[in-house]
């Protein structure tokens, strides 16, 4: 017994003095490194399976004001975020979007992805399209391969929601011709393809994946109060044929990013994420008058965010991120 009361004691002690070392020091690539997929799964450079865990910045071209090396670091400090997507708008019909004013587009993006490799935080380079966009595309991705792809800090996700129009057929030829390009540049950083429908028919992606390259993963979007159990159980038959996923955005609220915040429902995906062991995004920092956006339009651009300037939202995705980064931390050293 006295032993065993020993053990809790030295347990607990491990745990603060680790727990304080690191909300000081939370740097994920350090701790971390070069990514690879195994099976299905995310692993670390060691080979142990892992998560990643954050929030995604909302469009560059809507919210350029948070694509600054402040609000970076804020994500990383407090709301211990290991992963932070960047989406840079790239579709017809969007003002500043990557395809008409690609200097301002790359000027957002360059400055996150500079301040992530600074902070050792992971980044996404989302090309946010809902369109194929091929040659523009693998022109951008040889670029960013070529300066940034030395850096293990880099993610590439190379069309964030094909739709209904686009079929598995059409995705996986675009994705091979821009997955060929990077890989020119870059042979081994991580390489997310979009599913069909708003990235949720990964079981037409199961029974047909991209063979011949290594580090691939497929995105899942979920937005809580829209999409439920019979999202849950096509993802279920997705993973029954090993298909590596990763959740680069997914939310509590309707699809449309408004309406009713289902807080839940977004705890039973977290939950069902979690055993399954499948990284996630939350979306999206951005200040507009709707349910999905974070941050209110007095909060700053720099991150510094009390608890009133966080709306519903971001308060659970800042609490969600927190948690499971901390609680997966301990659990890795303990092991
Ligand atoms: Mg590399």
């Amino acid at each position: 017994m006295k032993y065993l009361t020993f053990v809790i004691v030295a347990l607990f002690f491990f745990c603060s003095v680790h727990g304080s070392a690191r909300n000081n020091n939370w740097e994920p690539v350090k701790i971390h490194g070069q990514l690879q997929v195994k099976g299905r799964f995310l692993c670390n450079g060691q080979g142990d399976t892992i998560f990643l865990r954050g929030v995604s910045l909302g469009w560059h071209n809507l919210w350029p004001r948070f694509y600054n090396k402040k609000a970076v670091k804020w994500l990383k400090d407090d709301w211990k975020c290991s992963v932070i997507r960047a989406a840079m708008g790239a579709y017809e019909g969007v003002e500043d979007g990557y395809l008409v004013n690609p200097e301002f587009a790359l000027n957002c993006v360059e400055t996150v992805v500079r301040a992530s490799i600074k902070e050792n935080v992971y980044v996404i380079i989302d090309w946010h399209a809902h369109d194929f966009y091929p040659e523009l595309a693998k022109q951008f991705f040889a670029s960013m391969a070529r300066k940034y792809g030395k850096n293990p800090h880099i993610i590439y996700e190379i069309f964030n929601e094909p739709t209904h129009e686009h079929s598995w057929e059409r995705i996986k030829k675009y994705a091979e011709e821009v997955i060929a390009e990077i890989r020119k540049y870059d042979p081994d950083n991580l390489i997310i393809v979009g599913t069909p429908s708003w990235d949720q028919h990964v079981d037409i992606v199961a029974n047909n994946p991209i063979v011949g390259y290594e580090n691939i993963m497929y995105s899942l979007h979920f937005y809580a109060a829209s999409h439920k159990e019979e999202l849950r159980n096509r993802v279920a038959k997705a993973l029954e044929k090993d298909l590596p996923l990763f959740v680069t955005e997914c939310a509590g609220m309707e699809h449309t990013g408004d309406g009713f915040l289902d807080i839940p429902e977004w705890e039973k995906w977290t939950d069902f994420l979690e055993k399954n062991r499948i990284s996630w995004v939350n979306w999206s920092i951005s200040n507009k008058n709707e349910t999905c956006s974070m941050i209110l339009p007095r909060g700053s651009y720099e991150g510094g965010w009390d608890t009133e300037v966080i709306k519903p939202a971001g308060q659970k995705s800042r609490e969600l991120i927190r948690f499971y980064n901390t609680v997966d931390k301990v659990y890795e050293n303990l092991r």
